[in-house]
């Protein structure tokens, strides 16, 4: 059985005490209803990694993990953070290929590959996150564009590999601006990336892999999302960054 999970992707957001704070209280709403097959995994900002895993040590389905890793293992590269500083922090995941990624930062199909194969190295477990522009959208493209996405930084791996990471599909159109894809929209590109996971790596592989949901899901709309059979959960933006809201969209899961 795949995992159902509810994400929290803080961005840049949130000081220190913060984050330890948010993360805290979202540990004591949800202490209890997580479980093998049931997870939170937060997305704090580098610096509150170490002490938000700390915080989060103990009851089972608690995960965090970083928002970016190099994809080198390690090196002149001022400023940046490796996969095996993220694992060492007591982290377990990390999002690769989120679209803000791809836009300010000009990251592509094959340094994402590379950070994948890091990440994997590592013990990591990457979510992966593609997902089509609005012009993309309209001119019928989405298929085309999230299946050359996957492909490219995906099928290199072998079998067993591929099973280790989660995927989340986040249109960029919906992604921070209240206007999600609707459960119909969403499950429909679900489906297509579980079936040419499918005819990579056969049936079983896909059926094994979480695909999220992510583009401005709210308490209001995170049910009907997450009742669609392909979403299994949701990468979530704004709405993590109240603990009640995510507690919300985590009750819809
Ligand atoms: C995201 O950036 O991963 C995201 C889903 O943001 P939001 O929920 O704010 O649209």
């Amino acid at each position: 059985m795949r995992k159902r999970i509810v994400a929290g992707n803080w961005k840049m957001h949130k000081k220190l005490e913060e984050g330890l704070s948010l993360a805290r209280d979202i540990r004591v709403r949800l202490e209890g209803r997580c479980s093998e097959g049931k997870e939170v995994i937060l997305f704090p900002p580098f610096i509150h990694l170490a002490g938000i895993a700390r915080l989060l040590e103990g009851p089972t389905g608690f995960h965090c993990g970083a928002q970016n890793c190099h994809h080198k293992t390690e090196g002149a590269y001022t400023g940046e953070i490796s996969a095996s500083m993220i694992a060492s922090a007591g982290a377990s995941h990390v999002i690769v290929g989120h679209s803000e990624r791809r836009k300010y930062f000009g990251e592509d199909d094959a340094l994402l590959a590379a950070k994948i194969d890091r990440a994997l190295e590592e013990g990591l477990t990457p979510v992966f996150c593609c997902g089509e522009t609005l012009e993309e959208r309209e001119s019928g493209r989405q298929f085309e564009i999230v299946g050359r996405q996957i492909r490219k930084a995906l099928f290199h791996l072998p079998e067993e590999k591929i099973r280790k990471l989660h995927i989340a599909y986040e249109p960029v159109w919906a992604i921070g601006t209240g206007k999600s894809a609707s459960p119909e929209a969403a499950s429909e590109m679900h489906a297509f990336i579980r079936s040419e996971v499918a005819a990579q790596y056969g049936r079983e592989s896909a059926e094994a892999i979480s695909i999220l949901y992510g583009g401005s899901v709210k308490p209001g709309n995170a049910a009907g999302l997450f009742a669609m059979p392909d979403i299994d959960g949701g990468l979530i933006g704004g709405a993590s960054l109240q603990a009640a809201d995510f507690e919300a969209i985590f009750n819809a899961l």
